[in-house]
């Protein structure tokens, strides 16, 4: 069942949230859509720009189309991140996506409000969710290195302004989170006072946790074991934040470092205890397994656990 991100918040808000799984290649698209059918999961699959290079924009629609086709029940969204206007005007033509993110957040606050703005009228005539996005996130996504020191947090009383001019569906904002595996080297934590602020002053309004991984130093210490040499420092957004956060209205969490580093430690054991091996299924199996078990935790963590039945079946 296709649905856009707004069905979706609509029935979360202050109640749960809902994994937004940033998609590359098969196998990861196999063990997320087997999780949400076998626990009656919804879910928001989305692709970065940097996910449709490298698997072409068209395979990597078609493949989450045909796992919506192989896994019938499940209750999901199609969500383009971080897109930019020649990307979702491309999405808008073709169909597919039924919810589109405009990331203009580096922009001055007068420009993101414009850009978001023409997105949002676009958007809406054919029935598409937005995602904006205020504040700067430090971190790496895909090609972009954001420092720091030009990072900051999301003003509550912008995000009113912003929200009340540009319709938009729903905001990322920034309170703490980067992406990436180094997420609070500063170690500062959520910043939930800030989400407070933005509930008092737009109740109900859906809001977006960019870099929600958890990044779990049990899984860096495999990999490490395994031959890798990623920072044990690397620490990612704890359980109990999360858990807070959802009440005070953050209805997606964005999950791409923490398959990554799944993908790295299925692999590197696999190829270590195996030296003979060379066969891509091999260790592919093991991934979507792993994959599957590992969103039907978060989905737990979530809240979100046997939710598309509020979807698929509204009057119960
Ligand atoms: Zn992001």
């Amino acid at each position: 069942m296709l649905l856009t991100t707004k069905q979706l918040f609509d029935k979360c808000y202050g109640r749960y949230a809902i994994p937004a799984v940033n998609v590359f290649f098969m196998e990861e698209i196999h063990g997320l859509f087997a999780a949400a059918q076998e626990t009656n999961t919804p879910i928001i699959v989305q692709t970065t720009p940097f996910a449709r290079d490298y698997a072409h924009p068209d395979m990597l629609l078609s493949m989450i189309q045909s796992a919506a086709r192989i896994y019938p029940n499940v209750v999901y969204a199609i969500h383009m991140d971080h897109g930019y206007e020649a990307h979702i005007y491309d999405a808008l033509e073709k169909g597919g996506y039924t919810s589109v993110m405009i990331d203009a957040s580096h922009d001055s606050f007068e420009q993101n409000v414009l850009r978001t703005k023409q997105v949002v009228d676009k958007a809406h005539e054919k029935g598409i969710s937005v995602e904006a996005e205020l504040g700067v996130l430090a971190g790496v996504e895909d090609d972009l290195t954001v420092e720091a020191a030009h990072s900051f947090y999301t003003n509550p009383q912008e995000v009113e302004d912003f929200v009340r001019a540009t319709h938009c569906d729903s905001l990322a904002i920034a309170v703490g989170t980067s992406h990436g595996a180094y997420k609070f080297s500063g170690g500062q934590g959520l910043q939930l006072h800030i989400l407070q602020e933005i509930q008092s002053r737009l109740p109900g309004f859906p809001l977006v946790l960019h870099g929600g991984s958890n990044v779990s130093s049990e899984v860096v210490e495999r990999i490490n074991r395994a031959g890798g040499k990623i920072k044990t420092d690397a620490k990612g957004v704890q359980e109990d934040e999360i858990q807070k956060a959802i009440p005070l209205g953050i209805c997606k969490i964005n999950i791409a470092t923490d398959t990554r580093l799944l993908w790295t430690m299925v692999n590197r054991e696999f190829f270590r205890d195996k030296p003979d091996e060379f066969a891509p299924t091999s260790p592919g199996k093991i991934f979507m397994e792993e994959y599957k078990q590992f969103m039907i935790q978060k989905f737990n963590l979530f809240g979100c656990t046997g939710k598309s039945i509020e979807f698929r079946n509204p009057g119960a």
